[in-house]
């Protein structure tokens, strides 16, 4: 099986590890190549130009360190709002952790007492207003950047297993969703399988849901997996499982980022 990660967090931001020690265990897992994805924003500021530099010269020295073992990428995690600049990266996620509510970042990616006063708060306590209004978000990625990924298109249901902020069965819900990745598609060419929420115990699938992976194969995105990695012990959580779902959702390749840019591999 061809393993690649190109979701990886590193110390430079919120993961656990030094860059070189995911390298490391990416190559003890047979990966090909990994891919890092620094936020380019985080607890409500944008990273300083000077700390993305120290990041992307470091995954330089990485790339030439380890060429002919492993092919190392140098990617972004960008959060939609930000306006770090993403036109010398390899690759570069697109992702919506937080809304903009007036003049405030309000975070949403939080745990879900955090949640339940995001919605109280700003919603009125409307649960099904909150993910309305993500979708609704999301849809306008493309108008911020050229991203070739969509960050786990669902985050907003991160909790829904344990608390029902709102019905993830209902109609409602599913339109919204629907409706941003009619949105986006043409636009942004590939969504993540993300296991990240659950290697930290969130979830037990992969995002985005089983509905939405069959709307964004209707609608032609291609599918990236990703492990959204915070601790390199996780770098390939679930990579098998999320295969063999996409398999059922009835995708016949998924993506992988080479030296000639993003290639379909059969599955
Ligand atoms: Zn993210
Ligand atoms: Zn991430």
């Amino acid at each position: 099986m061809y393993k690649q990660n190109l979701h990886t967090h590193t110390k430079y931001c919120d993961g656990l590890d030094k860059p070189e020690e995911v390298v490391i265990a990416a190559c003890e897992k047979g990966f090909k190549s990994v891919g890092f994805s620094m936020h380019s924003f985080l607890r409500s500021c944008s990273v300083p130009s000077e700390k993305i530099e120290a990041y992307k010269n470091e995954i330089a020295v990485l790339r030439k360190k380890y060429a002919g073992t492993i092919d190392v990428y140098c990617g972004l995690e960008r959060e939609m709002r930000d306006n770090a600049e993403i036109s010398d990266f390899d690759y570069v996620i697109g992702a919506l952790h937080y809304f903009r509510i007036e003049e405030n970042f309000v975070d949403f990616d939080i745990d879900s007492e955090g949640v339940r006063k995001v919605i109280e708060q700003y919603f009125n306590g409307d649960g099904m207003e909150y993910a309305r209004a993500y979708y609704q978000d999301l849809a306008q990625l493309p108008r911020y950047g050229n991203f070739d990924i969509i960050a786990h298109f669902d985050l907003i249901t991160k909790h829904c297993e344990r608390e029902a902020f709102f019905d993830l069965s209902s109609k409602e819900y599913q339109r919204f969703a629907v409706e941003a990745a009619e949105k986006l598609a043409g636009k942004i060419p590939y969504f993540e399988l993300n296991t990240g929420a659950m290697a930290r115990g969130y979830r037990t699938t992969p995002y985005p849901d089983i509905f939405l992976i069959k709307e964004l194969k209707r609608l032609g995105f291609g599918a990236v997996i990703s492990t959204d990695c915070h601790d390199k012990r996780n770098l390939d959580y679930g990579y098998e499982e999320a295969e063999m779902l996409l398999k059922k959702c009835g995708f016949k390749e998924r993506f992988v980022l080479t030296k000639n840019g993003f290639e379909g591999i059969e599955i």
